[in-house]
């Protein structure tokens, strides 16, 4: 057992969601990986988030990023655990009044020039979509292929994958 823990290509540190996804890489590319985690998988910022696979726009750089990130997920969906609880809800930004409106019409274009549909909705459709929200709002735009999961399992289900792929999970 000892000589197994002796010497390893890569450390990766904390059984986040990023920890978690790095030595499912690292492990699936043939490196001897050792996973340190102090408490549990998703102890950390993983267990609190709301798993919105979203892309967003604030840079180019987050756009290409955010819609790779999304692009890695889709491709993994078939292989996702139900405990995963993947699902492709879509996103709504709602816009409050009709300068906000012009915001969605702004989005709606810098999402089709990187091959993102969406679709622009006025106050009527969106409070068929959602008829919870208040009546006074102006719109909102639609954008069906984001997703949301639950980062705790996501996490784990790299993990296992990089474990049975051989890399060890050390706690504590
Ligand atoms: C309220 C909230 C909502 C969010 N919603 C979203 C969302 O909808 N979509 C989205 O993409 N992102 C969201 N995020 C952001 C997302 O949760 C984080 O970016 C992500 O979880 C960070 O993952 P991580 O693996 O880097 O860090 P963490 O999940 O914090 O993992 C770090 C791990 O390292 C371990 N650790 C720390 N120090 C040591 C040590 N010395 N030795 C061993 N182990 C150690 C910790 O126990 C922990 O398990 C949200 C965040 C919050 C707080």
């Amino acid at each position: 057992m000892k000589q197994e823990h002796d010497s390893f290509d890569a450390v990766v540190i904390g059984a986040g969601i990023v920890g978690a996804a790095c030595a499912d890489v690292l492990a699936g590319n043939g490196l001897h990986v050792a996973i340190v985690e102090e408490k549990c998988i998703g102890a950390g910022a993983t267990g609190a988030g709301m798993g919105h696979i979203v892309v967003m726009d604030d840079s180019p750089a987050q756009l290409a990023l955010t819609r790779y990130s999304q692009l890695l997920w889709e491709q993994l969906k078939s292989e996702l655990p139900d405990s995963v609880e993947y699902e492709e809800t879509g996103t709504i930004w709602i816009a409050a009044d009709e300068e906000e409106m012009e915001e969605v019409f702004r989005k709606r274009d810098v999402y089709a020039t990187c091959g993102i549909q969406s679709k622009v909705l006025g106050r009527t459709a969106l409070l068929v979509k959602e008829p919870e929200l208040r009546t006074s709002l102006a719109g909102g735009l639609l954008v069906a292929s984001d997703s949301i999961l639950y980062p705790p399992t996501a996490a784990k289900f790299l993990v296992d994958r990089a474990c049975a792929a051989g890399a060890v999970l050390l706690h504590g």
